[in-house]
């Protein structure tokens, strides 16, 4: 399928799903965000706050409509609510059931802007958390440029559990779900912030992680209204904050800080990804952006200094190969670091919740 006759073929298929109160889907002015790539289909229905359980089974009937046309490898449609979606600054109890209750801790990894190697820190990061011990799942939620697949090397689509949940994939021992594998970065780029945000709830409702003790969360990058209704909306123990060491890095890094404190998201803190440059003909090490910048603005905010990891030749191509350095050498040089960063990370945690927190993990060794 492709082009504006797959569209119309799609339109089609939702004129035929009727709507609770007469009239069908196709016609209602309600859809919104229609793409297809692919196979894969992606929309949103727009509905006020309290159709939200009516509209769910025209939901599962549009999925089923649009899945039965050829071409079409996989639907995902979202119920959006602009209103429901508006981040309020007051945290409180989620009145829905709580979908990562089987989760010891969720950590949001966060940066102001996209580039600085939140990614690569999140995936790196998770595999260093595995090799202490501990199970690991990563959300990718950075629905603008999901990079989890190509860093883990996932291929294919996950699998379906129970229900309408989906089973998230596995790679080196980690369990991964990534926007990527369900909706088109392009197709999201025309989605407005309400639509994203609803895309990510559910997407978050619908995966089966079973039980883990850290879930990570790969946000999607910036300080913006989605971000922060991320931030609120999810149970997070704490977030991490990746930055590269330039002054401008910093100060989106900055902005990162002051939004999870607004709602009140414990920082177990900042990380320098490309702290210095390791040369790979004679191994020296060039502080191309300068030194000590993140250490400096940690302490200047009050936040821990979670360690740097350099900028190398090896990070990067292993990382593009679906071959992350930890995963192949925890031990080795990068494994250590990523290894003292995620044992920072635990202790951060423990603090911060005044409790025993690592005590509580399976395979702790202490
Ligand atoms: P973000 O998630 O912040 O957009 P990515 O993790 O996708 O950033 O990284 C962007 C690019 O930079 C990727 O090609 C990745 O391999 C590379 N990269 C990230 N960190 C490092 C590093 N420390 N050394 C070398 N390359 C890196």
């Amino acid at each position: 399928m492709s082009g504006s006759d797959s569209l119309d073929e799609l339109r089609a298929a939702l004129d035929t799903v009727a709507l609770p109160g007469g009239g069908s889907l196709g016609a209602s002015g309600r859809i919104a965000g229609l793409s297809s790539a692919g196979g894969r289909v992606s929309l949103s229905i727009q509905i006020t706050p309290d159709e939200a359980q009516p509209f769910a089974p025209v939901r599962d009937r549009a999925e089923a409509a649009l899945r039965a046309l050829p071409g079409v490898t996989s639907v995902f449609a979202v119920l959006t609510s602009e209103r429901a979606a508006t981040p309020k600054l007051t945290q409180g109890t989620p009145a829905k059931p709580d979908p990562l209750a089987g989760i010891g801790h969720v950590i949001a990894v966060a940066s102001g802007k996209g580039g600085v190697g939140k990614s690569t820190t999140t995936v790196n990061l998770a595999l260093a958390l595995r090799a202490q011990g501990l199970s690991v799942g990563i959300l990718d939620a950075d629905i603008y440029g999901p990079s989890l697949p190509t860093l883990l090397g996932l291929h294919g689509k996950p699998g379906m559990a129970r229900g309408r949940k989906l089973k998230p994939m596995q790679a080196h021992g980690i369990a991964a779900m990534s926007m990527g594998l369900l909706i088109e970065p392009e197709a999201a780029m025309v989605w407005r912030g309400p639509m994203v945000m609803s895309a990510i709830t559910q997407m978050m409702a619908d995966v089966e992680w079973g039980a883990l003790d850290v879930l990570l969360v790969d946000m999607p990058p910036g300080t913006g209204d989605a971000q922060l209704a991320l931030a609120q909306g999810t149970r997070l123990a704490g977030a991490v904050i990746v930055s590269t060491p330039q002054d401008l890095s910093l100060i989106d890094a900055r902005r990162g800080i002051t939004m999870f404190r607004k709602v009140d998201v414990p920082i177990l803190g900042l990380i320098e990804n490309m702290s210095h440059f390791i040369c790979p003909d004679c191994g020296s090490s060039h502080a191309i952006f300068g030194e000590g910048g993140a250490r400096a603005e940690a302490a200047r905010l009050g936040v821990p200094f979670l360690g740097g990891v350099p900028l190398t030749m090896d990070l990067r191509a292993a990382s593009d190969a679906g071959k992350p350095p930890v995963a192949r050498a925890p031990d080795g040089p990068l494994g250590r670091i990523y290894q003292q960063i995620a044992r920072s990370v635990l202790d951060g945690l423990a603090t911060s919740r005044g409790d025993a927190a690592r005590a509580t993990m399976t395979g702790d060794p202490s």
